[in-house]
């Protein structure tokens, strides 16, 4: 590598050990040395995750950079709030086909920046060339025994997604350029760059998932489609799920774009969204609602758990067909 790895490494991601040029007193010893010393604070439980990122799978060739790095941390930190955990610490695995000053300088800003909002400290990594991709490992702390998890549902609770799903589909349908058939006029500019974004810089709903411990009964979040995540929840917590179409939070964005029948698909079976999917029991909705204000989310109820196992949507009242699968990376092509 042009560079040098280890002139690399100190030069765009040893900064990243503070985030936002402070130093995480539980980082006994970051990038340096063969490991990272890490205290878990006295009586909480540590949440570990990790992600992978590869360059014409999960983002396009030719992508920003900044989104990249951003995304890399984002899917991350988007698995730590559906834990409920709040994040602490991150390695980096980043394989590069060559080292470019321009495009490791916006990666690694893309990453601090985010690092930096939920004082995230990166503590390690490893650095090799080869074809583009980064795996983010993330860890986080909760209250002994309050991680969330999606197994926890009971029949009649109450289902609930953040944000408005659909919208990073989209995005990443526009982001493709043949825009998946989607004809964008001038006016319409404006709401494109906002689905755009919404794939591009996701936004982990971190606070959400913090504010949800000991209220959500069972929490995943959607990074494979809606339905997809919503029934492996229900799944896992051995219920059922009926969805009302009805009741799905779609942008006002979104709809102007691709109108309303779309727009209900790419909520239901588009990927990227990570928002928050969580049951509560119907007692709680004060306090959800009390959440929902304290994080700045929209929170919208779609569904309700059943006994009965098995996704049923509905719609006007009535039974309608199932979508199609959520994403599936070895279902084929993408
Ligand atoms: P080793 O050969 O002992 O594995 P490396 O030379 O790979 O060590 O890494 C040197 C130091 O730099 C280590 O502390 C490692 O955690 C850190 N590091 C390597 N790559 C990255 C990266 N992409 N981001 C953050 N830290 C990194
Ligand atoms: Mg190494």
């Amino acid at each position: 590598m042009a560079l040098g790895e280890f002139q690399l490494i100190d030069r765009y991601f040893r900064p990243l050990q503070q985030p936002g040029g402070l130093s995480r007193p539980d980082v006994l010893l970051g990038v340096g040395d063969d490991g990272a010393v890490l205290r878990v604070p006295a009586g909480r439980d540590l949440v570990a995750v990790l992600d992978t990122l590869v360059e014409g799978r999960h983002f396009l060739p030719g992508c920003d950079p900044r989104s990249i790095g951003h995304r890399a941390l984002a899917v991350n930190l988007s698995d730590l709030a559906a834990m409920g955990a709040t994040p602490a610490w991150a390695l980096l695995g980043l394989t590069l086909p060559a080292a470019d000053d321009t495009f490791l300088h916006a990666l690694a800003a893309g990453l601090a920046e985010l690092a930096a909002r939920h004082g995230v400290a990166l503590v390690g990594g490893d650095t090799t060339a080869g074809p583009l991709a980064l795996t983010v490992q993330a860890m986080g702390f909760v209250p002994p025994g309050q991680a969330l998890r999606r197994s926890g549902a009971a029949a009649g609770e109450l289902l609930f997604v953040s944000g408005t799903p659909g919208d990073a589909a989209a995005g990443l349908l526009l982001e493709r350029g043949t825009a998946g058939g989607l004809h964008v006029t001038p006016e319409q500019q404006h709401a494109a760059r906002y689905l755009q974004d919404r794939f591009l810089f996701p936004t982990p709903r971190v606070a959400l998932g913090e504010a949800l411990r000991g209220l959500a009964s069972a929490c995943i979040d959607v990074s494979d489609g809606l339905a997809q995540d919503a029934g492996k929840l229900a799944h896992d917590s051995g219920c059922g799920l009926r969805l009302e179409l009805d009741q799905l939070p779609l942008s006002p964005q979104l709809l102007a774009l691709v109108g309303a029948g779309r727009a209900c698909q790419l909520a239901l079976t588009g990927g990227d969204d990570y928002e928050l999917c969580f049951s509560v029991p119907a007692g709680s909705l004060a306090e959800l609602s009390a959440v929902a204000t304290a994080t700045d989310c929209r929170l919208t109820c779609i569904g309700v758990l059943e006994a009965q196992p098995g996704l049923r949507l509905w719609q006007e009242g009535s039974p309608v067909q199932q979508p199609a699968a959520g994403f599936d990376h070895f279902a084929g092509a993408d």
